[in-house]
């Protein structure tokens, strides 16, 4: 019997998740179709039911799904406890078990790009669901200090709350003005974990930092993933600073789905293949 594998969010017009992972599934010659199943919030607890289904191996689940589905499955790996927060979920014996792999991907392409956190001052921007998910990588890695900056203060309050007695050295400050200059200059990794920049999205256009702020000896990992150049990178070479993208992390924590879905070895150039076309081609 053909099974269903899918991603679970709301809108999911520009996911290019089903293309790399379909590429995953043919290349292995697995007969799982990966499915959209774009889902509002107010139907998330039906849908959650449905995909209990016997052919459903799990799925992905994205904005703004990651939290509020934690309370509807019938078990937490210890990832996704740590983040607070599922990005895939595992039907197993009957049971739907939510676990996190945004961890594995940011440290992945981390690693593949050479830099290792121990001891470096991070400058992160934005306090939503990828934030927390980076924070609990940079807690267990030994990072000197982090600096959460965001637009909506109390926001980055309550991730540094949450992370005391994991990392010492958090501060918190607006994501303007003198103190994120201030914090900038001393970053070796600045890591943008908000949605500017990102295409389709309200600020498309938009930089958290200009160029004048951004140290040439840091490295700035960007997390949106479409545009592959965003206003932030831009801004990272004109100041010959060093840049990562967010492309490779997004294929390696669909690659640890697919492995945790299939049980097997994720075909990872296949599916970044697979995700540098669905982008050029405009997707
Ligand atoms: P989220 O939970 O909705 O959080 C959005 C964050 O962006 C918040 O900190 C929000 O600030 C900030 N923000 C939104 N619009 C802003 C604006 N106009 N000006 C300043 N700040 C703004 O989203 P998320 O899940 O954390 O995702 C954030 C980004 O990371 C998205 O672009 C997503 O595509 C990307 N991401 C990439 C990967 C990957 O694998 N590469 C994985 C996960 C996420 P407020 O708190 O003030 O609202």
């Amino acid at each position: 019997m053909s099974k269903r594998a899918g991603i679970l969010g709301f809108p999911l017009r520009h996911t290019i998740s089903p293309i790399f992972q379909q590429a995953a599934f043919d290349h292995l010659g697995l007969d799982v179709r990966y499915l959209v199943w774009e889902t509002p919030p107010a139907k998330l607890a039906a849908r959650v039911r449905e995909l209990a289904a016997p052919d459903v191996v799990g799925f992905n689940v994205t904005v703004p799904h990651k939290e509020a589905i934690c309370p509807l499955l019938d078990g937490l790996a210890d990832e996704a406890m740590r983040v607070g927060a599922v990005n895939t979920v595992v039907h197993r014996e009957g049971h739907l078990i939510g676990d996190n792999t945004d961890t594995y991907g940011f440290l992945q392409a981390l690693v593949q790009h050479g830099l290792n956190l121990r001891s470096k001052q991070v400058l992160l921007l934005g306090a939503g669901g990828a934030a927390r998910a980076v924070l609990a990588v940079l807690a267990r890695e030994g990072v000197a200090s982090v600096v959460i900056a965001n637009r909506t203060l109390a926001r980055a309050r309550e991730l540094a709350e949450g992370l005391k007695g994991r990392l010492t050295n958090v501060l918190t400050c607006p994501l303007e003005g003198e103190a994120l200059a201030l914090h900038a200059s001393r970053a070796d990794l600045i890591v943008n974990c908000t949605s500017m920049g990102m295409r389709h999205g309200s600020a498309e256009s938009e930089t958290p930092l200009a160029a004048e702020m951004i140290p040439s000896s840091a490295l700035v990992y960007d997390l949106v993933y479409n545009p592959p150049e965003t206003p932030l990178l831009r801004a990272a070479m004109r100041a010959g600073a060093s840049t990562l993208g967010g492309l490779p992390m997004l294929v390696y924590q669909g690659a640890r789905s697919f492995e945790l879905w299939t049980g097997q070895k994720a075909p990872v150039e296949v599916m970044f293949r697979a995700a540098q076309r669905a982008l050029t081609t405009g997707s």
